[in-house]
């Protein structure tokens, strides 16, 4: 297309005043920003000195958890939703025949990557008995990458350490899984 086309529609530069031409307008808009960030309620915490308040620990999504039922028993029948579902690969299941008469499988082993894990939650959503779940535990620190993968007990022990706080998240939305 040349500058002569007839299909251009040029249009006229905007006669700018004093005001405009020392950028004054846009100097008042950031300034009044500015001045409103300052007196509103800080979102920010000093971290790690201050530590952050989770207002919803039910819709954070930090460290999981393997819940256990009411036998103390894990609650995941090794269905492999879960790894099915997760998109960055992160879950690694070992399912065997089940011990108890409940269920048919169980999981002999059950490891998470929590490096590789993009805490998108889909794990959670996919799993049908509520056996995994995100808990609000964020300050997950390791001296190694063998210590931030999590294998079936510690991934209980993190059940055991929230379980007082958080609620199991189908209990706590109503839903009809029991345990
Ligand atoms: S939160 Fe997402 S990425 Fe992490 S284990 Fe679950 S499905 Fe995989
Ligand atoms: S945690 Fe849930 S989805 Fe994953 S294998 Fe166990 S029962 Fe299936």
């Amino acid at each position: 297309m040349k500058p002569d086309d007839k299909n251009i529609q040029w249009v006229e530069e905007p006669k700018l005043g004093l005001a405009g031409r020392m950028y004054l307008p846009l100097f008042v808009q950031g300034l009044t920003t500015t001045v409103k960030h300052l007196v509103a309620p800080k979102v920010t915490v000093s971290y790690p000195d201050q530590e952050p308040e989770i207002g919803n620990p039910l819709i954070y999504r930090g460290v999981h958890r393997l819940n256990k039922d009411e036998d103390g028993r894990v609650k995941c029948v090794a269905c492999f939703l879960c790894a099915t579902a997760c998109p960055a690969h992160c879950i690694d299941i070992i399912g065997v025949e089940s011990p108890w008469p409940d269920r048919e499988k169980y999981p002999e082993s059950f490891v998470i990557d929590e490096l590789r894990c993009i805490y998108c939650g889909m794990c959670e959503e996919a799993c049908p008995v509520d056996a995994i779940e995100l808990t609000s535990l964020y300050n997950l620190t390791g001296r190694s990458r063998e210590e931030m993968i999590f294998d079936k007990e510690k991934l209980l022990s993190v059940y055991d350490m929230t379980k007082d706080q958080e609620a199991m998240k189908s209990r706590s939305l109503g839903g009809t899984v029991g345990g």
